[in-house]
């Protein structure tokens, strides 16, 4: 089987080869039908995130050794399975959840896998989809994706279930607007799953006008230029009163999105981010007790989160995110396009 890896940090990724292995135990071969490509996989093959004021995260320093096969939003049909396996069988095509805890500490076992202080996530700390197969632990990361189309499901298992938790974080969701800040791939899975969930009314912040018109074409109620000098002014005449919304969720997680996010909240309202694009923001500490304000963030979902997401998405369809297929052996230029910001929706890969 072939399998893209990060081998040195910063530079492209690189095929190579090695004897399909097969299942033990628990474990579940997958034929990798569709691999999406996360933004995130940029910061993964960088080996680092950017905490602002010129520090970094290393993803080395936190558990990633290398080489690792990149790809964590993944669907397959089942090519084999361990003797200990029960509920899949050869043929089933399945989304894998890749967010794998240790599955023996307290989080793990109260569900928050996702919160595991020792993950084993699939396409990050362990070998993910950007391959001809990929193997997963155990069956119950395994979800059906009924006759929903392989490439167009894949993305749940990142983009999908990342906005989805957030989403359900916010108590207001069904009866005020949601402001949701970034409307890339994440942002337009975000505004489906938003509907999917029966929310009032999104206005989506982007500061590029492709992405805010993409939202548009999507059912935002309104679309907001986020680098307008009265992106807050703009957001707030939309809400009663003029007084503020009661839930921001931040995909793209930068200095100037905060800031939008952040002071667009009315007395009581949260703050959630969720994207990973860096940088830093000063709060005045006061008005947080004050005007009772939330700041949360949000990393990823839990299994049961993906669970229940998977029902929804079988029961009322999936949200509609433009999706580009490329071959897997595309993948270093779809990073590249992915890197300058061209990339409307989602690319996902497919065997080549
Ligand atoms: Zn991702
Ligand atoms: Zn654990």
């Amino acid at each position: 089987m072939r399998m893209f890896q990060v081998c040195v940090c910063g530079q492209p990724l690189q095929c190579n080869e090695r004897p399909t292995p097969q299942p033990t135990g628990t474990q579940v071969l997958l034929k990798v039908l569709a691999a999406g490509v996360c933004h995130s996989d940029l910061h993964l093959a960088d080996g680092y995130f950017d905490l602002g004021g010129g520090k970094r995260m290393s993803l080395q320093d936190r558990g990633m050794n290398l080489p690792v096969t990149l790809g964590h939003e993944n669907v397959g049909e089942v090519a084999a399975v361990g003797p200990e396996v029960k509920g899949v069988k050869v043929g089933d095509v399945l989304l894998a959840d890749p967010w794998i805890g240790c599955g023996t500490c307290a989080v793990c076992l109260r569900g928050d896998e996702n919160l595991c202080r020792a993950m084993r996530s699939l396409g990050v700390f362990s070998d993910g989809g950007y391959a001809d197969y990929m193997m997963v632990p155990h069956p119950r990361y395994l979800f059906g994706i009924g006759d929903l189309p392989p490439e167009r499901a894949a993305p749940l298992a990142c983009s999908g279930i990342t906005t989805f938790s957030a989403l359900k974080k916010v108590p207001t969701l069904k009866d005020e607007p949601t402001v949701i800040i970034g409307a890339g791939g994440l942002g337009l899975m975000c505004l489906g799953l938003h509907q999917k969930m029966g929310g009032h009314s999104a206005i989506v912040v982007d500061i590029d006008p492709a992405k805010r018109e993409a939202a548009k074409r999507a059912g935002a109620t309104a679309v907001i230029d986020g680098g307008a000098s009265d992106a807050v002014q703009q957001i707030m005449k939309l809400t009663k009163d003029s007084a503020g919304v009661w839930a921001a969720i931040d995909l793209v997680g930068s200095s100037a999105s905060a800031r939008v996010g952040f002071d667009s909240l009315i007395k009581g309202g949260k703050y959630i981010i969720v994207g990973l694009y860096g940088g830093d923001f000063t709060v005045s500490l006061p008005p947080i007790p004050m005007r009772a304000l939330t700041i949360q963030g949000s990393y990823l979902g839990s299994l049961p989160e993906m669970a229940e997401m998977m029902e929804l998405v079988r029961r009322k369809g999936l949200p509609d995110v433009p999706v580009t297929t490329r071959r897997l052996d595309e993948v270093n230029a779809a990073h590249a396009d992915l890197r300058a910001g061209k990339i409307v929706g989602r690319v996902v890969l497919t065997p080549a």
